[in-house]
């Protein structure tokens, strides 16, 4: 077990890392981040920072000889950057779970392997395949990019009608997969952590509304019923279990109502904190953040216990973080800014929580 005192190495400065070293800090953990980013928001926090490109091999080993524990704020972290790293010092969550997950191939066969509900899929390595895996699956579908794609980004709907040739260039004509179409009543998600010693704490499953392919808002607890909200549990601690898994993870599921029941179907892993985990800072008592610099370090992990009756987080995309000076003035509003220098349209600025008593 680390000591406070100690030093997280995270990969990535964006407001994960941003929020990972604010948390560290309140246990007395150093976080030494490394980012390639000018500028990038963990800069500001964080007891000391690298510069440098994730394949610089000697700003690796420099950075590796600094810290105490690697972890990761983004699952895009090259192979060899892992493999680098973890030759010095332990990697947490273990770099098997990155090949895992920068894979949607890859990631669909081992929840599948796990007896775990995913979306039909097929692999995509032309338009030909293509066509054929339309044949399959029907319209609508939804062909993804395999790597590389978040926040709606890399995919496209294959429609009644859609050009199939078309749709695949416009992915760019790399390796994709289609998906079955899942006609879902409610998106939730399961934030979890795994300790080193293989204890696993989830929080309560939270509902997420997307607008416009981003998060929008997330909600806990989801509104769902009791026996959902546990096999959803279930499905996160079985993934967590299977990969040997040290950290916060989060695992966005499906809701899918037949005749009023509801059953789950995965569609994806993210092996780090996640947006839809932000609600915890002010909404639990031990936040996402904390709960995962407390697992890499080897610390026992915090309560998950949720304040209130209810927990909304709204996300402040773009110009919605214009608005901070009324936020401040609302009373029960926790805002959090990430320090970005510039606004652009559609990227995360921010997010606001409102815990909701029972009064
Ligand atoms: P993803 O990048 O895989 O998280 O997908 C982004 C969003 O697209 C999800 O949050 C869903 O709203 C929607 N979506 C993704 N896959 C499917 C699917 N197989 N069926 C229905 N909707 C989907």
């Amino acid at each position: 077990m680390l000591k406070p005192g100690s030093t997280i190495g995270i990969l990535g400065g964006g407001q994960l890392a941003r929020m990972l070293a604010l948390a560290g800090a309140r246990l007395g953990l150093k976080s030494h981040v490394f980012s390639p980013v000018d500028d990038d928001p963990a800069f500001d926090v964080c007891s000391a920072h690298t510069r440098a490109d994730f394949l610089d091999e000697a700003a690796l080993a420099a950075f590796a000889e600094a810290v105490d524990v690697v972890t990761y704020e983004f699952e895009n972290v090259p192979a060899r950057t892992a493999e680098v790293l973890e030759a010095r010092r332990p990697v947490r969550p273990n770099p098997k779970v990155l090949a895992l997950t920068q894979d949607r191939l890859v990631e669909k066969d081992f929840v599948q392997g796990l007896g775990i509900p995913t979306a039909g899929f097929a692999d995509v390595l032309d338009a030909e395949g293509l066509a054929r895996a339309v044949e399959r699956l029907g319209r609508p579908s939804i062909l993804k990019t395999r790597r590389f794609g978040y926040d709606g980004k890399g995919q496209t709907q294959i429609r009644e009608g859609a050009d199939l040739a078309e749709a695949f260039r416009s992915l760019g004509g790399v390796p994709c997969i289609l998906e079955s179409f899942v006609p879902f009543t409610k998106e939730v998600s399961v934030v979890a952590a795994r300790g080193l010693d293989g204890e696993f704490r989830a929080y309560d499953v939270c509902e997420n509304v997307h607008e416009h392919h981003i998060l929008a808002t997330t909600t806990a607890p989801a509104a769902i019923g009791p026996e959902t909200a546990e096999a959803a549990v279930d499905v996160a601690r079985r993934i967590a279990e299977a990969a040997e898994y040290v950290g916060v993870i989060a695992v966005e599921m499906f809701v899918v109502e037949d005749e009023g029941r509801e059953t789950l179907v995965v569609n994806e892993i993210a092996p780090r904190v996640h947006n839809s985990g932000h609600w915890t800072v002010d909404g639990a008592v031990t936040s996402q953040f904390e709960q995962h610099m407390r697992a890499v370090a080897g610390m026992p992990l915090g309560s998950t216990r949720r304040h209130g009756q209810k927990v909304v987080m709204r996300n402040l995309i773009g110009a919605d973080a214009d608005k901070w000076a009324n936020i401040l003035a609302e009373d029960g509003a926790c805002l959090h800014l990430y320090g970005k220098k510039e606004t652009r349209a559609g990227r995360k600025m921010g997010h606001v929580t409102r815990v909701v008593s029972r009064d």
